[in-house]
Parts: structure tokens; C-alpha cells; sequence
């Protein structure tokens, strides 16, 4: 039978009352066998994520500090889910073995990694489902990357298509054995792990949010749901700012051609949004959405046949690697060349680099422009378009939003606009109405 991986997050395993609600979801649909769980969110603002609290009790215990407070936070989050669901999943005694470990110098991933693990016992007790370990079966290399061996070996542990499997997310073993954990929000990687491994027919991440949006609600009254995007349009959307899931979680499905598709736990009849490899021949739109980031400076130098001095390119951008500051992008004209950075990247750099512009490529002028903000309008449909480049600048025309920049990558899956951090709201209202109306 074919089967479908369910990752839950934080808040969808935050207490006894989302637990039934798993419950529920998993009983919609039989194919719902290799379940991937975070540890548990908040509850309310206000309250700790369990893993935070983690974290603290490692910090405490590394300076001999008493870290009893965080720790019986912890402790009475699992409990309380353990009595709510009448469950015995033998929490105590676990707990009172995992005080004594961090006492005994339990390293910070290991402490850290609890969270999920308690999680994934409990949630297995509560399905009557088999417990897996990830660090028996989940490996980082020794450059601390996942190992494609982990599909291999997590996929024999999910042999059973007639089981249902508990995976706690997050963690794994390095090289060494050693417990390890992904970065922070990694038990989405797990999951995207555990659904090629188990070579799922659906990768589905269960979250508190109906999927993604067009655009962002703070901005845009109302923006429409994003139902059906590809991995390419997710990527550039998370990239300029669109918090979508962990970057590192497309890769493992992308690649074995399983789509994604976020839910929401609350909700659990609304559809979420699709994330596949080719999207069909007809869209809705031709754009998926828009997202954008403020807080960008631009570098411009100018010289007078500029075009003409070999190395100049080169130079210019040597410049910012020498001082450690990565660029996003560099428009060019014939006598000038631009590059565009985040602001918080150069920060204090901005003096020295600007110094050395001056005196290495000895350019007519430099002007270093700050506060400006970059918007991408997004979608596949776009390439197969004439007049979307149109349509956004009327856009912007209309709404009177100064252009500052313009980028359109060769693949035409986006046009970015460089715009100043106070018309980024009123740029991204225009588009929108623009881009959504047939
Ligand atoms: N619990 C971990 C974190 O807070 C991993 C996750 O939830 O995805 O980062």
C-alpha cells in the first residue's frame, strides 16, 4: 500500500487535546503510517518552547548552576500530556534517568534532542505504534551532514507497510555514534528523511497554519491561499523572506519526486498548500506570490569606461569577500556596477569597504545607498508570459513607488524590484491587486 509521512510540529503536539486531533487526522486516511513528531510548542504566548527549555538546563548544568526550574517545566509538560491521555508511558522513571544524565554531563544536542524523543514515546504509546530511534538509523558524516545512508537504514526499520511508526524528529547519531540534532526547526528534515526512506507517496507537514499565503497578511488584506506552488517557486519565495519550513527539508523529497504538502492540525479539512516538482500546464495565476525582505544597501561605483577595464568585476566583488560579507546581487550598467547586500551582513563593514573601493579601483564616485527593500514576484507562469514585466511596472507606476532596481534572473521564474524601505508596503499592495486580477 502506498503510504503517506506525517510530520507534526510544536504546536500540533503541544498538548493532550492536539493529541487527539492527531488522532483524528491519522484516522481520515489509512495511508497515514510513518508519523514524524517535533517536541512540543507553545500552548499560549508567553510560554516557553520545550526545547528552548532544553537548551537552558544544558547552559545551567555546563556553570553549575541549579536548572530545577526548567527542568520541571519540562518534566510536568510530558507528565501532564502522559495523566490527560491516561497513558503509561513510563515518563517518571524516564525523567528522573534524564535528570541524572545531565548531571553526569550530558552533551547539549543530547539534551536538546529530549524533547522530540519524549515526544515520540508518548505519541507512540497513545497510537499503540512502533517506537523508532533515530540514532540507530539517521547518521550525519563528519562534516556533520546527513548521510544517504540513513535512507537505507531508516526505511528497514519502516519495513512494516501494515504498522504505523513513531519518529521522533531532530535528531541523529554523528559519526561517532553520538546523538546529534539538525539546526533549530530541523524535525522538518527528519521528516523529509523518514518519507524518502519509507518512499511515501505524500510528504504531509502538519503545522497551525493553513499553508502558505500570496502574500504577506500583515501587508495584504485577505491574500489568497497558495494551493499548488513548485519547489522552485518555494524556494524563491522562502529565500526572500516567505517562512515556509527548513530550507534543508526539500532537498531529500525534492529529489525522490515526493510532494509536500503543508496542513494544519487545527484545520485539518482545509486542503494546505501543495509543493510539487512540475506544476500543471494551466495555473490559477501566473504568479505564485510575492515576498520581499527590507533592509538592503547598495554599493554603487562609477567610472568612465569602466566596460573596458579587465578585472574590474572581479575586483569590486573581491572586495566584499575579503571582508567576509556575502552579496545578493550586482545590477551593472556599462559605466557603473552596483552590488547589493543585506544591511545587517555589512554592518559596521560599510566605512572600511567603502574606503577600499576607493582607493584599489580609484572609481570616479561611490555612493553607498541604504534602506532599501527588495521585492521578488514569483512564478513559473511568468516565463511563458509576454507583458508580466509590464504589468509590474505599471503596478508600481500607478501606486507612484520608485523603482530603484531591477532583476530579472535568466530563468524568468522572478522579477525582484529594489524599492526604498518606506514604499515596500504600498510596492507590495500594488502588485498584488495587479498580479491577481485577470
Ligand atoms: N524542537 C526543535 C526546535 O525547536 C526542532 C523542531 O521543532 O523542528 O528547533
Amino acid at each position: 500500500m502506498a503510504r503517506i509521512t506525517s510530520k507534526f510540529g510544536g504546536s500540533s503536539v503541544a498538548d493532550a487535546r492536539q493529541f487527539l486531533k492527531i488522532k483524528d487526522i491519522l484516522g481520515r486516511d489509512a495511508r497515514r503510517r510513518v508519523i514524524v513528531v517535533s517536541a512540543p510548542g507553545k500552548r499560549h504566548t508567553g510560554e516557553a518552547k520545550l526545547t528552548d527549555l532544553l537548551y537552558q538546563c544544558h547552559h545551567a548544568a555546563r556553570k553549575n548552576i541549579p536548572f530545577d526550574e526548567a527542568f520541571s517545566l519540562i518534566r510536568d509538560r510530558f507528565l501532564e500530556i502522559e495523566k490527560d491521555l491516561s497513558l503509561n508511558a513510563g515518563i517518571v522513571a524516564e525523567m528522573e534517568a534524564f535528570h541524572a544524565q545531565i548531571l553526569d554531563g550530558a552533551t547539549k544536542d543530547f539534551i536538546a534532542s529530549r524533547g522530540e524523543y519524549f515526544s515520540g514515546k508518548l505519541m507512540a504509546a497513545f497510537l499503540g505504534a512502533t517506537f523508532v530511534e533515530p540514532a540507530e538509523c539517521v547518521f550525519f558524516d563528519r562534516a556533520g551532514r546527513l548521510d544517504p545512508r540513513s535512507y537505507d537504514a531508516l526505511g528497514a526499520r519502516l519495513a512494516d507497510e501494515t504498522k504505523t511508526y513513531v519518529i521522533p524528529g531532530f535528531y541523529g547519531a554523528d559519526a561517532d555514534g553520538h546523538v546529534k540534532t539538525f539546526s533549530r526547526g530541523g524535525s522538518d528534515i527528519s521528516g523529509a528523511v523518514a518519507a524518502r526512506a519509507a518512499k511515501a507517496e505524500l510528504y504531509e507537514n502538519w503545522t497551525d497554519v493553513s499553508g502558505l499565503l500570496m502574500a504577506d497578511p500583515r501587508i495584504v488584506e485577505n491574500p489568497r491561499p497558495l494551493d499548488l506552488v513548485s519547489y522552485r517557486e518555494i524556494r524563491e519565495l522562502s529565500y526572500m523572506g516567505a517562512s515556509v519550513f527548513h530550507d534543508e527539508a526539500i532537498a531529500p523529497v525534492r529529489e525522490a519526486g515526493i510532494p509536500i504538502n503543508i496542513r494544519n492540525t487545527n484545520k485539518p479539512d482545509d486542503a494546505g498548500t501543495l509543493i510539487v516538482s512540475k506544476l500543471p500546464e494551466v495555473t490559477l495565476y501566473d504568479i505564485a506570490g510575492i515576498a520581499g525582505k527590507k533592509n538592503f544597501t547598495l554599493f554603487t561605483a562609477e567610472k568612465t569606461m569602466m566596460n573596458k577595464e579587465v578585472g574590474f568585476a572581479r575586483r569590486f566583488l573581491g572586495l566584499f569577500e575579503t571582508h567576509g560579507v556575502s552579496i545578493e546581487h550586482c545590477p551593472t550598467s556599462i559605466d557603473s556596477m552596483s552590488v547589493l547586500i543585506s544591511s545587517e551582513e555589512i554592518g559596521d563593514k560599510t566605512e572600511a569597504v567603502r574606503e577600499d573601493v576607493l582607493r584599489i579601483l580609484q572609481p570616479d564616485k561611490v555612493e553607498v545607498e541604504s534602506d532599501l527593500a527588495l521585492i521578488a514576484v514569483v512564478g513559473e507562469g511568468m516565463a511563458r508570459q509576454v507583458g508580466m514585466a509590464a504589468k509590474v511596472f505599471k503596478a508600481l507606476a500607478e501606486a507612484k513607488v520608485n523603482v530603484r532596481i531591477i532583476d530579472q534572473g535568466a530563468s524568468e521564474l522572478n522579477i525582484i524590484v529594489g524599492v526604498s524601505n518606506a514604499q515596500y508596503e504600498a510596492a507590495i499592495k500594488a502588485l498584488y491587486a495587479e498580479m491577481t486580477t485577470k
